[in-house]
C-alpha cells in the first residue's frame, strides 16, 4: 500500500490484515515523532509502586545497589574454603566453629579444617567460597562433619554479589509494561516510586439511533449498547483514561459534534458503528472536515468495515494536536477482535511500550473449521487439553459477529490466515489467548 500516513486513502478493494496493522503501526510512529502532548517530557508521572501495575515505564530504571550486596549461601549446610577439596582426600571432616542466619552474620575468621553452619541467604564469610548443603554431611560429634568431596566442587551453591543486578546498569528497560514481578523487583533495589508514562486519554463512543442506554427501556427494533461496556473492560485492563462519550445519534450534527468534543479531550478515539457500507458515506463527509481518515474493507472476519485516521479539535485546522481516531464496526464480536488486532497495540506504541504484539501459539484443532481463503478469520474458541494431553482447541458455537456469547464463552482466537482453506480435525491451528493468568 502506497499511501503516506498523513492521508489514509479510501479503499475500494480488501485490505491484508497485515497491510492495515502496518498501516496503523506507521501513523503511530509519525504521531509519536510530531511533538504531541503524548510526547513531551512532561508526558510521565512519578506514581508510586503500588500503583505503578500495567503502566509503562518512562525511564530505564537503573539499580542504584548490588543485588544480592554481599555473596551469600544458596542452600542451608556449612560455609568452608573449597581449596581443601584439591587435595585427593575422599572423605573430608571440618569442625563447625560458629553459625551465620540470613539477617546475622558471622563476623569470626574461619580457618582452614573449619566452617560455618550456614542458613540460606546469609553472608559468606570472606574466608569461604563453598558450602556443602547439609543433607550430604555426616554429624561426627557436637563440634564436627563431614562430607565426602566428590560431592561438590569449590563455589558452589555460593551466590555471588550483584549476580542477580549489578549497581548502576538497568534493572527494569523503558517501556515494560509494569507487571506484578516489576513491581516487586522495584521494591527489592528500594525503589518506592517509579516514573511511568502519563495515562493515555481514550474517549469511547456508540453511534447507532437502535442504541439505548442501560436503564432504558427498549421500544420496538432497538438494543442496548453493550459496545462502550466490552471496551471500557478492554481498555482498563490497560490502565487508561477513558472519557466515556456516550451515545451518539446517526445525523451529521450530533455526530461532528460529538467528534470534535472527543478530539479536544482525548489523545484516541473509538467509536463504534457507523462504518459499514450504506452509513460510513454519511460519516466519510465529517471526517473530510475533521480529519484524515480512511475507510477500509479489511480481508478479515469478523471485523470487515473499518475506519481509521486522526481528527482535529478544531475544523478545517491542522497546525494542532491531532487524535487517532479508531472507527471500528458495530458488531459486539467484531468490535472486540479489531480492538485485540488493531487497537491494543497501537495504543500501547503511542504510549511508548516496547512490547506490542499478542504471542500466537499453537494448538490442535477439536473438528474440522471451514474457511474461505482470502481473509484472515477470528474464530473464538476454548483452549484446553485432548486426551493426549497435547493442547487443543473448540470453537464456542455460532461464529456470528453479533454473537457475544461466542466470545464471553471463548479464552482464545483461532486465527485462521489469508489463505488458510478448510481446517480437518487434528490439524494444528494458530491461536492468540486473551485471557493470562488474571
Ligand atoms: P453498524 O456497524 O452500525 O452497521 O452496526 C452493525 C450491527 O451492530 C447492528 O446490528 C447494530 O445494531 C449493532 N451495534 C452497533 N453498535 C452497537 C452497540 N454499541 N452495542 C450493541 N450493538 C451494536
Ligand atoms: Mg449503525
Amino acid at each position: 500500500m502506497s499511501q503516506s500516513p498523513n492521508d489514509p486513502i479510501l479503499l475500494t478493494s480488501s485490505l491484508h490484515v497485515d497491510e492495515a496493522r502496518k498501516a496503523i503501526a506507521d501513523l503511530v510512529n509519525t504521531l509519536l515523532q510530531e511533538d504531541q502532548a503524548i510526547n513531551r517530557p512532561d508526558a510521565i508521572d512519578t506514581v508510586p509502586l503500588d500503583q505503578a501495575i500495567n503502566r509503562i515505564l518512562a525511564q530505564d530504571l537503573l539499580s542504584p545497589i548490588d543485588v544480592p550486596a554481599t555473596d551469600n549461601s544458596a542452600m542451608d549446610g556449612f560455609a568452608f574454603n573449597g581449596k581443601c577439596l584439591d587435595d585427593s582426600q575422599a572423605e573430608i571432616s571440618l569442625r563447625v566453629v560458629g553459625t551465620a542466619l540470613a539477617g546475622q552474620p558471622h563476623t569470626g575468621k574461619i580457618a582452614s579444617g573449619e566452617c560455618l553452619k550456614i542458613m540460606t541467604g546469609a553472608v559468606m564469610p570472606s574466608d569461604c567460597d563453598t558450602v556443602i548443603p547439609q543433607e550430604f554431611t555426616t554429624k561426627l560429634d557436637a563440634e564436627h562433619i563431614s562430607f565426602n568431596a566428590k560431592q561438590l566442587k569449590a563455589g558452589e551453591n555460593r551466590r555471588l554479589r550483584g549476580e542477580d543486578l549489578q549497581k548502576g546498569r538497568a534493572a527494569i528497560a523503558a517501556g515494560r509494561l509494569l507487571r506484578p514481578s516489576d513491581l516487586g523487583l522495584a521494591a527489592s533495589l528500594g525503589i518506592s516510586s517509579l516514573q511511568v508514562k502519563r495515562k493515555l486519554k481514550v474517549a469511547i463512543l456508540s453511534s447507532g439511533n437502535e442504541l439505548r442506554s442501560l436503564g432504558q427501556t427498549l421500544d420496538a427494533g432497538s438494543i442496548y449498547d453493550s459496545n462502550r461496556y466490552s471496551l471500557t473492560g478492554l481498555l482498563n485492563r490497560l490502565n487508561l483514561e477513558i472519557i466515556d462519550c456516550g451515545i451518539v445519534r446517526d445525523d451529521p450534527v450530533s455526530l461532528k459534534n460529538a467528534f470534535i468534543d472527543a478530539a479536544s479531550k482525548a489523545d484516541v478515539l473509538i467509536s463504534s458503528g457507523g462504518v459499514s457500507v450504506g452509513e460510513a458515506d454519511f460519516t466519510k463527509q465529517i471526517m473530510q472536515e475533521l480529519g484524515d481518515v480512511g475507510f477500509w474493507k479489511i480481508a478479515m472476519r469478523p471485523g470487515r468495515p473499518m475506519a481509521f485516521g486522526t481528527l482535529r479539535a478544531v475544523p478545517s485546522k491542522t497546525a494542532e494536536s491531532r487524535t487517532l481516531f479508531f472507527g471500528l464496526p458495530g458488531n459486539p464480536v467484531a468490535v472486540m477482535v479489531t480492538f485485540y488486532q488493531f487497537v491494543r497495540s497501537a495504543l500501547l506504541q503511542l504510549n511508548g511500550a516496547s512490547q506490542t504484539e499478542v504471542p500466537v501459539l499453537q494448538a490442535i484443532s477439536e473438528t474440522p473449521i471451514r474457511k474461505k481463503p482470502g481473509r484472515t478469520e477470528f474464530q473464538r474458541a476454548i483452549l484446553g487439553r485432548n486426551s493426549a494431553g497435547k493442547p487443543s482447541v473448540r470453537l464456542t458455537g455460532s461464529q456470528g459477529a453479533g454473537i457475544l456469547r461466542s466470545m464471553s464463552e471463548a479464552n482464545c482466537f483461532v486465527i485462521l490466515g489469508h489463505d488458510q482453506e478448510n481446517i480437518a480435525a487434528g490439524e494444528w491451528v494458530d491461536i492468540a489467548l486473551f485471557d493470562g493468568l488474571i
